[in-house]
């Protein structure tokens, strides 16, 4: 280290602190990155990598951003995951003795974001903090620095619900102690966690204790503790907007998992991973970003207390009734700023005067907002009016002091309106007339030398001038004017009278600065007094955004208000899938019923692929979220039960992260459903089964059927091919069967998509094969197998004694069986062919039309 240049040194001492990071470490106008740092940040941000002399024998690797453009390459670096430690020069170069000090100011993570493309609007940015109490116990805290909220709750269960709450919350960063498991650090990787981070402090300490007074158990307060220490620590500043720390429990809420939030897109769609599509696509008519970050929260935790969904619904309802006082307060919603990232920034100490304008703009729509929810009569809008604090003093002071249009910078000045300030007016004054004089100055002179072109300009290195063309020079006065420069064509003086008036006018545009700055951040302290008052007007406007959001939608789309049944009953008229009927156009819609009661618990739906079965399911349990998420449903009349929990096995889009088979998974989320559903929850499972053979599949399904109707007695739907299952209305009383409707109509089938009582038409697939031209020899054959399996005494003697030379392979083999008599032939090898063919097929991985095309092709080999 001795070999290296001191600034060097100073490098190497303050990077051994932030191994982790990379550090952007000031140098003038730049951040430099030196060693390794700048072989790996010219790589990530395709930047170039240069060296230097450093002191030792081999040149240091180095790169650089400049200062000005550095947000954008802090966010790449972010984006990916990494931490930026910025480090700055903390005296002035001019009087520092040696090498100037420098440290890091703040250190930048993925989790703690305060500005930027990283951080959408309507997005919460969340870090969070994970302890362990023991195998089964961990507490979970949660914090958006941006807006400064934090929860923090206990899950006792296992560390599923841990790794649940991160992917729901979609925490980019966790933090932990440094013993924590390396098994579950790799869990919560796995689950999209961009960075672990480590915290080994979780000592309650003064600076945030009150933040904690609401939460009366130790593990949570330790929990929390680790979180802010780390917070504090990377951050190096007040965080005076952090507000007290709120407690949850996941059963409060109506519990869905994440990968069941991901099968009904809730917030996301499964294919794109983007909002368009989804639930929270439908419903974001808000009109505030954070109001678009509440809804979104809403629609993460739907209530389950009928109360407070009934208080939701009241207000929606009262909204819809006054058509133009919502659209009043939808106008006025759109003026308001982001108060509660503006409440982070302030805390933060990089707002700018813009800012401050908007939220002066935004405060003052407040009176109207509060007057337009009073006039509506009601006493829960009411409330939330009561909740709104207008802040006039804020509004009234930074209508005073700053100016309507200030520049982003705070250094130029033109921030302050004139008379706010008697000591600042001055300055004003004695500049402009400096100003002013000079103009007459420069009247006179030319009135005096009689130069027409003679004019008083002003550059840094001289300051004020008077410059005289070449040609001109005669005419001036001798000894009046020092020569001061020589240019090409012309050469610059200045007078006595001109050094002193411009004496005045610098020493005031200095003070000017200065004095505008200081006024600036005393305005900005004041405001940060305020922040508490801030955050809750905040809440009040969020809440009515969403509000507002929920009856517009409910209009727009022609939505019910659910009522909520007490014995259990769901009762949904004319239901649809609130996505795919405004995706599709609401005409083309067919609206379906669904009644589900005591002797309903279940419904075994069959019908043909694409007739609309899992659109079918989900439409019941999306209906079932929005109305307790307050919304009302796409339906024209709906009672509902209300439901603690809502699970669902369709598709297999996360299979492959977890590593397990596709059926694996189908029965892990069969045995979650099956473990933690109560007879109040709701569960959806399309097609479960189908990843294994064909009597294998039948027959799980069968028993976890039974096993639920039995044991659980959850409201289930249950979508299935098994036409053989559809017996079991026989046995199982609260079981009943419905279909999805298609029919043939001139050679074509018509899916009619709606859903009729009883078992779909079992034909129907051999049908398909017919239209597809397959041997009148072969559909007969079909025919003929099916109604024995129509008749369950006779399924062994299909298998049996007719001609399937094998259990283990597919139904669909059989249909290349030869006749009796030449049973024991051998198959020529064209048919070898095309057995091996159907043998190596992955059913799964076929589209019923593809399969069509196959049997065709197969058939066209056959034949020739
Ligand atoms: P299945 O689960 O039976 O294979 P899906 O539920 O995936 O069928 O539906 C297939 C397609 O049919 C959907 O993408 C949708 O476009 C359309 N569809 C489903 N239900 C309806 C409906 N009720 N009205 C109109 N179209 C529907």
């Amino acid at each position: 280290m001795a070999a290296y240049t001191p600034m060097i040194q100073q490098y190497l001492q303050v990077k051994a602190d932030y191994q982790d990071a990379f550090l952007f470490f000031r140098l003038g106008d730049f951040y430099e990155m030196f060693f390794d740092d700048a072989v790996k940040a010219s790589q990530e941000l395709e930047i170039t990598l240069t060296s230097r002399d450093g002191g030792a024998e081999e040149r240091i690797p180095m790169c650089g951003v400049p200062y000005h453009s550095a947000a954008n390459y802090i966010e790449q670096l972010i984006s990916k995951g990494y931490k930026v430690a910025i480090c700055e020069q903390v005296e002035d170069p001019k009087t520092a003795k040696g090498v100037v000090k420098r440290e890091v100011i703040q250190l930048i993570t993925p989790g703690t974001m305060m500005e930027g493309k990283g951080l959408a609007d309507k997005e919460n940015n969340y870090i969070a903090s994970v302890t362990a109490f023991d195998d089964q116990v961990f507490g979970l805290a949660y914090n958006d620095i941006s807006t400064g909220e934090s929860k923090v709750t206990l899950l006792s269960h296992n560390f599923d619900e841990v790794l649940n709450e991160l992917s729901v919350l979609n925490v980019k960063e966790v933090v932990v102690a440094s013993n924590f498991s390396a098994e579950l650090q790799k869990k919560m990787r796995e689950r999209g966690v961009l960075v672990i981070s480590f915290e080994d402090n979780s000592s309650i300490e003064m600076n945030f204790a009150r933040l904690l007074d609401g939460l009366d158990q130790e593990p949570l307060k330790q929990t929390v503790a680790r979180l802010f220490h780390y917070l504090f620590r990377s951050q190096k500043r007040s965080l005076d907007h952090l507000q007290p720390v709120t407690t949850y429990q996941i059963h409060q809420y109506m519990k869905i998992d994440y990968y069941s939030k991901r099968n009904l897109e809730l917030t996301e769609t499964i294919r794109s991973k983007g909002k368009k599509g989804s639930l929270l696509w439908l419903l974001d008519e808000t009109m505030t970003a954070m109001g678009g970050r509440m809804l979104k929260a809403w629609i993460d935790r739907p209530l389950i207390d009928r109360s407070a969904i009934e208080h939701r619904h009241t207000i929606v309802e009262v909204l819809m009734q006054h058509y133009f006082e919502r659209q009043e307060i939808r106008e006025k919603l759109t003026e308001v700023y982001d108060l509660e990232r503006l409440a982070g920034r302030v805390a933060f100490g990089n707002v700018n005067a813009r800012d401050l304008v908007q939220l002066k703009h935004s405060l003052m729509q407040v009176p109207f907002l509060i007057q337009t929810l009073q006039g509506l009569g009601h006493e829960a809008v009411k409330q939330i009016a009561d909740q709104m604090d207008p802040c006039e003093e804020i509004a009234d002071l930074l209508e005073q002091a700053i100016v309507e249009n200030p520049p982003l910078s705070l250094k130029e000045g033109n921030i302050i309106r004139d008379g706010y300030n008697p000591e600042l007016d001055q300055y004003r004054d004695a500049s402009r007339n400096g100003k002013n004089w000079i103009a007459q100055l420069e009247r006179e002179e030319r009135e005096r030398t009689g130069i027409k072109s003679l004019k008083v300009g002003y550059n840094r290195v001289f300051g004020y001038y008077i410059e005289v063309t070449r040609a001109n020079l005669h005419l001036l006065e001798e000894g009046r004017y020092e020569r001061k420069q020589t240019l090409t064509n012309a050469e610059r003086f200045i007078t006595p009278e001109l050094k002193e008036k411009e004496a005045l006018i610098l020493q005031a545009e200095e003070k000017i600065g200065e004095l505008e700055y200081e006024l600036f951040t005393q305005i900005r302290e004041i405001v940060k007094e305020y922040i508490p008052r801030l955050q809750s007007l905040a809440k009040a406007v969020s809440e009515i955004d969403v509000l507002q959001c929920f009856a517009q939608v409910s209009e727009d789309r022609h939505y019910v208000k659910p009522q909520f049944s007490r014995d259990r009953r769901l009762m949904v008229k004319d239901g649809r899938h609130p996505v795919v009927e405004k995706v599709m156009n609401a005409q083309e819609y067919v609206p379906n019923d669904c009644i589900m009661d005591h002797e309903r618990e279940m419904l075994l739906i069959t019908g043909p692929n694409m007739s609309g079965k899992s659109t079918y399911m989900r439409q019941i349990a999306l209906t079932a979220i929005l109305a307790q998420i307050g919304c009302y449903v796409p339906a024209s009349e709906a009672i509902l039960p209300i439901f603690d929990q809502v699970f669902t096995r369709i598709g297999a889009a996360d299979d492959l992260i977890s590593g397990q088979s596709t059926f694996m998974v189908e029965m892990l989320e069969a045995k979650n459903a099956i473990a933690n559903a109560t007879k109040n929850s709701l569960i959806l499972f399309d097609e479960i089964g189908r990843g294994t053979s064909t009597y294998d599949g039948m027959a799980l399904a069968q028993a976890i059927i039974e096993y639920i109707h039995n044991r659980i007695g959850a409201k289930t739907l249950f979508s299935t091919h098994y036409h053989e299952l559809t017996v079991l209305e026989k046995e199982l009383t609260q079981l009943k069967n419905v279909h999805v409707s298609a029919i043939e109509q001139q050679g074509k089938v018509v899916f009619l998509h709606k859903v009729k009582e009883g078992p779909a038409d079992k034909s129907y697939g051999i049908h398909v094969a017919q239209l597809a031209e397959l041997p009148d020899e072969l559909i007969t054959r079909a025919n003929e197998i099916l109604s024995k399996l129509e008749k369950p005494e006779d399924i062994e003697k299909v298998w049996t004694e007719e001609r399937v030379p094998n259990k283990e392979e597919s139904a669909q083999l059989s249909f290349f069986d030869e006749p009796a008599s030449v049973k024991k032939q051998e198959p020529s090898s064209k048919e070898r062919k095309v057995l091996d063919h159907i043998k190596s097929l992955d059913l799964l991985d076929v589209t019923p039309l593809q399969a069509i095309n196959l049997l065709y092709e197969l058939q066209k080999k056959l034949k020739c």
